[in-house]
Order: structure tokens, then C-alpha cells, then sequence
């Protein structure tokens, strides 16, 4: 081995020993990062340097004056967002994919990226019970699913009305109506923006209590392309939209269902929660993140297609000479992205390293401890504003003032991580228990200290 070898071979095992102190650190730290921490990044260069700095002591730097400005939202007790950990032999295979640096664009480019996405997704399709000619692809995550989702279903119902919408644009084509839930995921919006869509023309459908739509609320006589989009947990309560009924709706009326299921997907794969995503499998569009439930590292998402040619068509580009090489095995135009990271092989380590039956367990574990919390803190004189249905607890500490400031005070204590919401007129904090890393002695240690703190308030 040569001396730049060695070196670099020394470099990765340190630095992957400072990845192991790191990661057994995280049950002992803050979760949000403390002042100090953040003080440490004042520490890192400014401007960048005329002349290279070591590898070595570039890590240093990131390792000294980044490790501790990070949230510990990787270990078991950060219930803010919808955040998952990453599993251990999911980062672990993230750690080799980088090292294999592959493009997982084409097959060509990477067999085995190629190989390890066709898997994961089949794979994902079974655990939740899509239909077996829906095919898709890994993305950045559900924002980008969502977006992918709704490009098919945009090729679909234009094409439908005579429009190619790929080739013309929207200059002119026929007006598509777009259905969505009071509730829907503000990702959502986003997607509709970016498809020239429009997050404000949209028909909007009356929720529940529970955030749920209201099928009964249904715009009655549509005409035209249609969509509608659906969600499968709510990111506040964890409700689900009424399936049947609006699968049925859309039959009657030609329209296009997307399924926005960023986590609430992975409850199918639950013989305890299946009944909540009943009906949902006979929508047109699936959209989920690996990085959320499934606990695959940053970042990954998920799109299928009940139609798969649908999503060729919006995603596939023209054609180009020194590309041409395809293969069956090519998900090159089923995703928004030309060059794309290895997504597959991490979410592959996860699912071959949970089974069936470990991720049965991550889910219904996760919606286990949210009732656990909200037995808790009800016990403790909160009061829960939700169904406990999934891994989502909403919690008010009376008004809305004390809420806010309660929140803010769990924050700052650092036993725990919770963000705050509104739900229904309400200030609210959100518990979502995300991670595979949250142990019964994590929700105890958590629910304690909030208590503390909101009866010390
Ligand atoms: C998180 C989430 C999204 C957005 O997903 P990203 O992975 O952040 O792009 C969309 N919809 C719902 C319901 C979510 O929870």
C-alpha cells in the first residue's frame, strides 16, 4: 500500500470510529443541540482557504464543531415532524454504497443499484398490498413522490381528453379539476405548483374531526380530466381518508387517485392497522418516504404507478445518443432525476435486515408508544386532542399560550424533542414516533419530564 493509501484507509476507520461514538452518544445527549454546541460552528471556516486542508483534519472539524450541532433526531427519543432513525444495517449499507459511488440512473451504469431498487420496491409493493403491476421508483423523498405521482396522472387524464400535455404543455389544454382534502399534506400543494396545476384552483373537500375527508362533501357533477388526491395519515392526528368511498367516487366520475402516504402507508403492512388503509389499494398512485417509518436514512422516497407507462411517459426525456442503452431493468425514466444515489441498496438492507416481521414490529411499536404517551399525559392532566389511531399523539397543556410555552420549555430541557402545530383552532404539540430506536423507557423518561415541566410552568 502506498503512503496515500494507508492514509485514506486510515481515515475511513476513523472516522468510522468517530460515527460509532456518535451514534452511542445520542443516548445520553440533548436532543436539541445545546447552546455551546451551537457556538462550536462558529469555529468552522469562514471562507474558504486558498491551499487543501488534510482529509484528516477536515473530519476533525466536522466531527468537533459538527457532531454536537446536530438534533439527535437519530436516537429514540425525538418525536418532532415525522422523523425515523436510521437502522443499523440500513446506514451501514448507505456507508458501502457510498464507497461503490454508483449512478443508479441506468443499469448500465450500476447492475447492482439497479438490481437492489427493482427488489426494494417489489418488496415494499407486497408488504403494503399494491396491486402487482404497479411499478415506480426510489426519489428524494414524498414531496418528489407526490410530484411524480401527479406528472402520471396529469399524462393520464390529459391524454384521456386528446391532450399531450409532455409534447404541448398546458398552453391551451383542457382545465383538469383538481380534488383534495381540507387536510392535505402541504407537499401536495407544492407538487401542484411545480406541475403548473396551481395550489389555489384546486377544489377543496370539507374534513372530519379527525382530519379525515369527507366523501359525502364530493363535488357531485365534474366533467373533464380529473384528480384526486388522498391521503393516508394525517400528519397531525394519523387519520386516514374513507378509501372505499372515494375510490367509488373517482370510478364514477373518470378521475385519477393519488395516495399521498408519506408514512401512513406502512401501516398496510400491519395485520393490526390493515384496516385502516382499506379500499386504498384501488387508487392509481402511491406516494411514501423510506425515510420516515421504513428508518432508511436520508433521503429516500417512493413512487409507484398502478399503470407504470403513465409514469414513463411524464418523467421519460427525449431521446439522447450517447444514453441510449436501454434495459428492462432501467428505472431511468420512471423518476424526475436523471442521476440518482444507490437509493435501493439502503432500503433493501432495511427491509432484508427487519423482514415481515421486524417491520410489523417497528410500526406497530411506533403507534404502541403513541398511546402509551397520550395514557401518560392525559394521566398527568393533559388533554389529548386525537384518536391515538397510528404513531401520532396531539397534546394540549390548556390554553394556547401555556401550550406554546410548555413546548418551547421541552425543547430547551432536552429529554425530548416534540414541535408544536395547530389543530382545529388549537395550539397543539405533536408526539410522532418514528423511530425503531424508541424503547418503553424512552416514552417513560420523555413523558416524565414533560410532565415535570408543564406542572413547574
Ligand atoms: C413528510 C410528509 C410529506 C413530505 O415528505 P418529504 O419526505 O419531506 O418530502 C408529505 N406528506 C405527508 C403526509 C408527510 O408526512
Amino acid at each position: 500500500m502506498s503512503s496515500s493509501e494507508a492514509e485514506t484507509a486510515e481515515l475511513f476507520r476513523e472516522t468510522s470510529e468517530k460515527a460509532i461514538s456518535y451514534l452511542k452518544g445520542l443516548k445520553k445527549r440533548h436532543v436539541a443541540p445545546t447552546e455551546e454546541g451551537l457556538r462550536g460552528m462558529e469555529k468552522l471556516p469562514q471562507s474558504l482557504p486558498d491551499h487543501p486542508t488534510p482529509p484528516q483534519q477536515v473530519l476533525d472539524l466536522l466531527d468537533t464543531y459538527g457532531s454536537p450541532a446536530t438534533v439527535a433526531s437519530n436516537g429514540g427519543r425525538y418525536f418532532g415532524f415525522v422523523i425515523g432513525s436510521a437502522l443499523p444495517a440500513a446506514l451501514a449499507a448507505n456507508w458501502l454504497a457510498g464507497a461503490w459511488n454508483q449512478n443508479g440512473a441506468k443499469q448500465i451504469m450500476s447492475p447492482i443499484a439497479a438490481r437492489l431498487e427493482a427488489t426494494s420496491l417489489r418488496w415494499i409493493r407486497e408488504l403494503v398490498g399494491l396491486p402487482s403491476e404497479a411499478d415506480g421508483a426510489f426519489v428524494s423523498g414524498d414531496t418528489m413522490a407526490n410530484f411524480s405521482g401527479l406528472a402520471a396522472a396529469r399524462h393520464a387524464v390529459l391524454t384521456r381528453a386528446g391532450w399531450d400535455a409532455e409534447k404541448d404543455g398546458l398552453f391551451g389544454a383542457p382545465t383538469i379539476n383538481v380534488v383534495l382534502g381540507e387536510e392535505a399534506h402541504v407537499s401536495v400543494g407544492k407538487a401542484l405548483t411545480l406541475l403548473g396545476l396551481g395550489r389555489e384552483r384546486i377544489i377543496r373537500v370539507p374534513t372530519d374531526d379527525q382530519g379525515r375527508m369527507a366523501a359525502d362533501r364530493l363535488p357531485s357533477s365534474l366533467k373533464g380530466p380529473t384528480i384526486l388526491c388522498t391521503q393516508a395519515g394525517n400528519v397531525n392526528t394519523g387519520s386516514f381518508d374513507p378509501f372505499p368511498e372515494l375510490v367509488d367516487w373517482a370510478r364514477n366520475n373518470g378521475a385519477w387517485v393519488h395516495v399521498d402516504g408519506a408514512f401512513g402507508l406502512w401501516a398496510a403492512a400491519s395485520p393490526l392497522l390493515k384496516k385502516l388503509t382499506r379500499g386504498m389499494s384501488g387508487a392509481d398512485s402511491w406516494a411514501t418516504d423510506g425515510h420516515k417509518w421504513l428508518n432508511v436514512p436520508y433521503d429516500s422516497g417512493v413512487v409507484f404507478v398502478r399503470e407504470p407507462s403513465n409514469l414513463v411517459a411524464a418523467m421519460g426525456s427525449p431521446a439522447a445518443a450517447y444514453l441510449n442503452f436501454d434495459s428492462s431493468s432501467d428505472r431511468f425514466d420512471f423518476a424526475p432525476e436523471m442521476s440518482r444515489r444507490a437509493r435501493g441498496a439502503d432500503a433493501w438492507a432495511a427491509l432484508l435486515s427487519l423482514g415481515k416481521s421486524g417491520l410489523i414490529d417497528l410500526v406497530e411499536r411506533s403507534c404502541r408508544h403513541a398511546q402509551r404517551f397520550a395514557e401518560l399525559l392525559r394521566e398527568g392532566g393533559c388533554t389529548i386532542l386525537n384518536e391515538v389511531v397510528l404513531n401520532q399523539a396531539l397534546v394540549s397543556f390548556g390554553d394556547d399560550r401555556r401550550t406554546r410555552d410548555v413546548v418551547k420549555a421541552i425543547q430547551k430541557e432536552g429529554t425530548c424533542w416534540c414541535g408544536e402545530t395547530s389543530w382545529k383552532g388549537r395550539v397543539a404539540m405533536r408526539i410522532s414516533v418514528s423511530s425503531g430506536k424508541t424503547t418503553e423507557e424512552d416514552v417513560n423518561r420523555a413523558a416524565t419530564a414533560i410532565l415535570k415541566i408543564a406542572r413547574d410552568m
